[in-house]
C-alpha cells in the first residue's frame, strides 16, 4: 500500500514548544509535542505520500472565524508575559492564566481590560493546560495556513487531502482557546470548502468532543457537524460538552451530532459510530467532507480510555472514503509517539482504498 493524497504541513509547528501542563494546579510534562508532528510526516513520507509546503493565507481570510479580540490577544500573549517580568518573578516561563472571566463572576457586567498580563490570560482561556511560549502564536498560525492550503488543494483536485496540523484546533472556539488548540483548524477548512462546494460536513473522530467545532457552526445549517468522542459525563475532557443532546440550535438546528461513547468501547462499535456520522452526513446533504483527524481514540494513547486498534481506523478511513466526497484530513490529538504516524496511515489508505 501506498498514500497518494498530497500531506501539506510547516515546519514552523516546532516554534510551539508547550512547556508542559498545568493539571489541578501541578506542572506535567505534557503530551502535545512537536515530536508528534515530525513522526506522521516520516511515516507519511515513507509510504509514499507527497509532501506541500503550506502556504501563507491572507489574516482576513485564515482568521475570520475567531473574534478579533482573540486572535490580537493569542499573537501578543508571550511579548505582554515577558514585558510584565512573570519569567523572573515569580519564574513562570509560559502563559498561564490565573483567574477566569467566568459567567458566574461577571453576571450582566461587561469586564473591565485588565492590565495583569496573568488576568488576561484568563479572560481567553478556558483551562490552565494549553500554555503559550515564544513561538505558540506563530505555530499556531502557521497551522491555519497548514488548514487553508489543504483545502485549496482539495478543491483545485477535486479529490482528498492531508493537513499535519500542529497544534490541533477543535477545541478552539470563536473567542477562546484551550484543550491544547488555539486557533480552529478544521473549521477553517470548513469554512473554505463550504464557500466553494455548499454543504459541508466534519466528521471529528478525535477521541474527545469536538467542542470548539461544534460551537463555531452551532447555528450554521450549512456546515454539518458530527463528533465521536469518550463520554465527557464519564469522567473525560471536555467535561462540560459533548452529550448527544447538543444538537444545533435556530436555524442551525439539527446540524450538529454528537456520539458520546462509553470508556473501554473497541473497534466495533467505535466504527459503526463513524459509519453513522457518514450517513447522516450523507443524508444532510453534505458536498464535502472534513475528518478531524485525531488517532488518541487508540489502545495505546495516554489521553483516553478507548481502545480502538489499527484495524479500527483502517476500517473508519474505508467508511469515510466511501462517501466519495472531497475530503480535508485535518490532524487534530493522538499522544502515542510509537503509534501515531502508523494510526494516521492506516486511515489514510482505507480511505484511499475505498474510493
Ligand atoms: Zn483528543
Amino acid at each position: 500500500m501506498a498514500i497518494s493524497m498530497p500531506m501539506v504541513w510547516s515546519e514552523r509547528h516546532r516554534l510551539h514548544e508547550p512547556g508542559g501542563e498545568v493539571w489541578v494546579g501541578v506542572r506535567t510534562p505534557g503530551t502535545e509535542l512537536p515530536e508528534r508532528a515530525e513522526r506522521i510526516r516520516r511515516e507519511l513520507v515513507r509510504r509514499g505520500a507527497p509532501l506541500v509546503e503550506a502556504r501563507e493565507a491572507p489574516n482576513d481570510d485564515a482568521l475570520r472565524l475567531h473574534d478579533p479580540a482573540l486572535v490580537d490577544y493569542l499573537a501578543s500573549a508571550w511579548e505582554r508575559w515577558e514585558a510584565s517580568g512573570l519569567t523572573a518573578d515569580p519564574g513562570q516561563d509560559r502563559v498561564v492564566p490565573y483567574l477566569f472571566a467566568h459567567p458566574g463572576l461577571l453576571g450582566e457586567v461587561e469586564p473591565i481590560e485588565p492590565a495583569a498580563p496573568a488576568a488576561l490570560a484568563g479572560r481567553f482561556a478556558y483551562d490552565t493546560m494549553t500554555l503559550i511560549g515564544p513561538g505558540t502564536w506563530a505555530a499556531a498560525r502557521s497551522a491555519l495556513d497548514v488548514a487553508i492550503t489543504t483545502a485549496d488543494l482539495v478543491l483545485d483536485s477535486d479529490t482528498a487531502a492531508y493537513a499535519l496540523c500542529r497544534p490541533p484546533g477543535h477545541h478552539a472556539t470563536r473567542g477562546a482557546f484551550g484543550g491544547s488548540c488555539y486557533l480552529a483548524n478544521a473549521a477553517a477548512a470548513a469554512a473554505r470548502l463550504a464557500d466553494q462546494l455548499g454543504r459541508v460536513a466534519v466528521i471529528d473522530v478525535d477521541a474527545h468532543h469536538g467542542n470548539g467545532t461544534q460551537s463555531l457552526f452551532y447555528e450554521d445549517p450549512d456546515v454539518l457537524t458530527g463528533s465521536v468522542h469518550v463520554d465527557p459525563a464519564a469522567g473525560w475532557f471536555p467535561h462540560f460538552l459533548g452529550a448527544a443532546r447538543e444538537a444545533g440550535s435556530g436555524p442551525g438546528a439539527g446540524a450538529n451530532r454528537n456520539v458520546p461513547l462509553p470508556p473501554g468501547t473497541g473497534d466495533s462499535r467505535w466504527t459503526e459510530a463513524v459509519e453513522g456520522l457518514c450517513r447522516w452526513a450523507r443524508q444532510g446533504g453534505a458536498r464535502g467532507l472534513v475528518v478531524a483527524l485525531g488517532v488518541d481514540a487508540a489502545g495505546g494513547d495516554p489521553e483516553s480510555p478507548l481502545e480502538v486498534t489499527a484495524e479500527g481506523y483502517r476500517a473508519a478511513g474505508r467508511a469515510l472514503g466511501a462517501l466519495g466526497l472531497p475530503t480535508a484530513f485535518v490532524q487534530e490529538g493522538g499522544y502515542d509517539l510509537a503509534t501515531i504516524g502508523p494510526l494516521v496511515a492506516e486511515t489514510l489508505e482505507g480511505f484511499e482504498q475505498a474510493r
